[in-house]
């Protein structure tokens, strides 16, 4: 993390789990858990599915905790059954939005191009964006890996401008480490965090470079967040699995403030 010139992102992927009633759960306890704790220094966002987000807005209401979505769509109306567009988050409360999550990419066919029209939409509707970028096992070890990020983030970002990253955060999640208990090590994240850095300095400077947020997400837990967090490059985490237990949640939350 580098306080001085950007700022530590705790975000929670819930993924499809917990009804609207287990998430106003879930938020109470997440409230409850940091009550008291001067959560200043890092931003706390839960990103719930689409029929939990109303609940968990109000719930959050007046708290530390920001929502998110997981999803949206391009398009502001129309004929796109099953879809939702990001008026309608904006409308009812939602803050954030991941977006190219690479359970979307691998199981509902989302490319560069479609993740890119979904980060435009949702800017220009006044959301912000957790976009993800990451390799697969194969290119890791084909030794392709910066190619790969490389090639998502410029495509993700293309006609981004430098006025509209203020309102991006990266995530950066090798897909071997999502869901499988395997963490890249934090001198692993720290290199292909700081990897994304500098193709955001070729493509926008390294001011803005220096202030993006740069996630690590991967199987980051309440065990290993401290010392993934604690390298230069890692601004933060998006964690899956262990933003669905409060207590969890918040170890992670506390190695981010320290
Ligand atoms: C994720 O869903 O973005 C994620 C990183 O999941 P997990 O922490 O469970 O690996």
């Amino acid at each position: 993390m580098n306080r001085q010139t950007r700022k530590t992102v705790i975000a929670g992927n819930w993924k499809m789990n917990k009804t609207p009633a287990e998430a106003k759960g879930l938020i109470d306890a997440i409230k409850a858990e940091i009550s008291g704790k001067d959560t200043g220094l890092c931003e706390i966002i839960a990103c719930v599915p689409f029929v939990d987000l109303q609940t968990a807005v109000e719930a959050a209401k007046g708290s530390a905790v920001k929502i998110g979505a997981q999803n949206v769509h391009w398009a502001s109306s129309g004929a796109f059954t099953g879809e939702i567009s990001a008026a309608m988050l904006k409308e009812i409360g939602v803050e954030y939005v991941i977006i190219g999550h690479s359970e979307r990419r691998q199981y509902f066919g989302e490319t560069d191009i479609t993740v890119n029209s979904r980060v435009k939409a949702a800017l220009e509707s006044g959301l912000k964006v957790i976009l993800c970028v990451g390799e697969l096992l194969a290119e890791r070890e084909q030794g392709v890996t910066a190619e790969v990020v490389s090639r998502q983030t410029k495509i993700d970002l293309l006609g981004i401008t430098e006025a509209q990253m203020k309102d991006i955060i990266i995530a950066y999640e090798p897909v071997w480490a999502i869901g499988t208990g395997k963490t890249a090590t934090s001198d692993q994240a720290d290199e292909v965090c700081g990897f994304i850095r500098d193709v955001l300095v070729s493509l926008y400077g390294k001011n803005v470079a220096e202030a993006t947020t740069i996630q690590y997400g991967g199987s980051m837990n309440a065990k290993n967040a401290a010392e993934l967090l604690s390298k230069i490059n890692v601004d933060g985490g998006l964690i899956g699995g262990a933003s669905l237990k409060a207590d969890d949640f918040a170890v992670i939350i506390e190695a981010a403030l320290n």
